[in-house]
């Protein structure tokens, strides 16, 4: 029988993946595309899709006890874990079934291997033996939690994989990190009623981010009631009777039901035949691209996670796009990395984009800071005690807006605006000349004085 060939093989349907066959067999390519697990890759089957369903959940004790401020009585309220896994794992399954189908209605076809590069222009499927030459091959395999050091007890410990699936809600967790994943456990699992402990090697949470976010964000989840242990490390965990006893470095025992490992992810590049090929990698395992996603060997590209650059899923998105219009569709146009929004689904919610005031002093520019806390209009009749913070980081000579940073209900939706407007070096005088939605949080941050 004769070898296949096709224009392009895309290793790993995740976000960027399928974007990437998706417009490149619009684009009249013909694309075969292999994943191993579930199409769909890490944001949908196991990370923001799943992730945000879960803190909407928690979100709903929140309600349940802001409720009687505004003059609602309801009677007894019950959670049922179990409830929330099998719906989100539904809608998972039709979200899934929507990734497959826009793939293969565009043309590209899905198997279901994992698949390897057995040559610059070959890919080989794993379960049924079968080469396919290719043209083009691309990389976007992602990434996988980092389990950390080989302490005792390791094995013992979850990553946010088993989190979505655990088949009893913990009372009491323990989550080892501070980055995104780890603080955003942290906070739904502690509104869905766990006790929650929080053990992290830095003085404070969110390394990279605003300082005062930082800082806003430990006072929000002291207040929620999570134990915020900063400067340790876990040094073992064993099983004690129903549950885990964890000692960190400082010598202290917690009991706990689960510990939870979010100490960040690593590029899936192992046993992929990289080696084969001469691919480069960089000194964590991350493929290494230029701006286009092409590694040192011409036919092979990378996208996404695996390449780690800016681990977000549209971030991913865009470089399976830019490379396919590139690539195949005539039209090259490459990612601006320089300036991406983020949300945190911490309790409450970061959003952010630009530099943070540090890294703007180091930078050594002559920068105003303008800033607000305040409690927001909800809070006054729920009686719940919680602050919103918002910051603008302004360049003093041109007044352009370089970072702007908020903490609180509905940071996330606000900022997609905000990075719209520092797009388009927007200045302080615009905010300032903006007029004010009344009542809303966002108004802040064009009252700021
Ligand atoms: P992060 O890189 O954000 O954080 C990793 C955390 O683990 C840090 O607190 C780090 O500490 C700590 N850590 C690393 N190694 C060790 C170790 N050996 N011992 C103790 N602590 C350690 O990774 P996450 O896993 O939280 O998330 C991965 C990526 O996924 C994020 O960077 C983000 O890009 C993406 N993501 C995005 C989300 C969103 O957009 N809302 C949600 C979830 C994930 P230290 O700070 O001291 O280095």
């Amino acid at each position: 029988m004769s070898r296949r060939e096709v224009d392009l093989f895309v290793i790993g349907a995740g976000s960027g993946g399928v974007r990437a066959a998706r417009i490149a067999a619009q684009h009249g390519a013909r694309v075969m595309m292999a994943e191993e697990y579930r199409v769909g890759g890490t944001c949908v089957i196991r990370g923001c899709v799943p992730k945000k369903l879960f803190v909407y959940a928690g979100r709903f004790a929140h309600d349940l006890e802001d409720m009687a401020g505004f003059g609602w009585r309801v009677g007894e309220a019950e959670f049922d874990w179990l409830t929330l896994v099998a719906n989100k794992d539904k809608e998972i399954s039709r979200l899934e079934a929507i990734y497959r189908r826009n793939a293969e209605n565009a043309g590209v076809e899905v198997v279901a291997s994992r698949a390897v590069v057995a040559g610059p222009n070959t890919v080989r499927i794993l379960s049924t033996g079968e080469e396919v030459d290719a043209r083009y091959i691309l990389l976007a395999t992602g990434a996988r939690p980092a389990l950390g050091p080989a302490i005792p007890g390791c094995e013992l410990a979850i990553t946010s994989n088993e989190a979505f699936n655990l088949t009893h809600f913990p009372d009491r967790i323990l989550v080892q990190g501070a980055g995104y994943i780890a603080v955003e456990f942290a906070g739904l699992f502690r509104a869905l009623g766990s006790d929650v402990t929080l053990v992290y090697r830095a003085d404070k949470v969110l390394r990279g981010f605003d300082g005062e976010i930082r800082d806003h964000l430990e006072a929000e989840m002291t207040r929620a009631g999570i134990h915020l242990t900063p400067g340790r490390t876990i040094t073992a965990i064993e099983v004690i009777n129903g549950g885990k006893r964890v000692t960190l470095s400082d010598g202290a025992v917690v009991e706990v039901d689960d510990v939870m490992l979010a100490l960040g992810r690593i590029p899936n590049t192992a046993h992929l035949g990289l080696d084969t090929v001469g691919v480069k990698l960089d000194e964590v395992g991350a493929v290494v691209v230029d701006e286009i996603g092409c590694t040192n060997v011409p036919s092979i590209y990378a996208v996404g996670d695996v390449t780690n650059r800016i681990n977000l899923t549209p971030v991913a998105i865009r470089e399976g796009h830019a490379f396919a219009d590139t690539v195949f569709g005539n039209r090259p146009w490459t990612v601006d990395h320089s300036l991406v929004a983020t949300a945190v689904f911490s309790e409450p919610e970061i959003g952010t984009v630009g530099l943070s005031e540090e890294v703007a002093r180091a930078l050594g520019r002559p920068i105003d800071i303008y800033s607000t806390s305040f409690r927001p209009l909800k809070a006054t009749l729920s009686g719940r005690e919680t602050r919103t913070f918002m910051k603008l980081v302004v360049d003093k000579e041109s007044d352009v807006v370089l970072g702007c940073h908020i903490m609180g209900d509905a940071a996330s939706e606000m900022i997609q605006l905000a990075g719209v407007a520092l797009g388009l070096k927007a200045k302080k005088a615009d905010f300032d000349r903006t007029i004010a939605v009344h009542p809303t949080s966002a108004e802040e941050l064009v009252t700021l004085r």
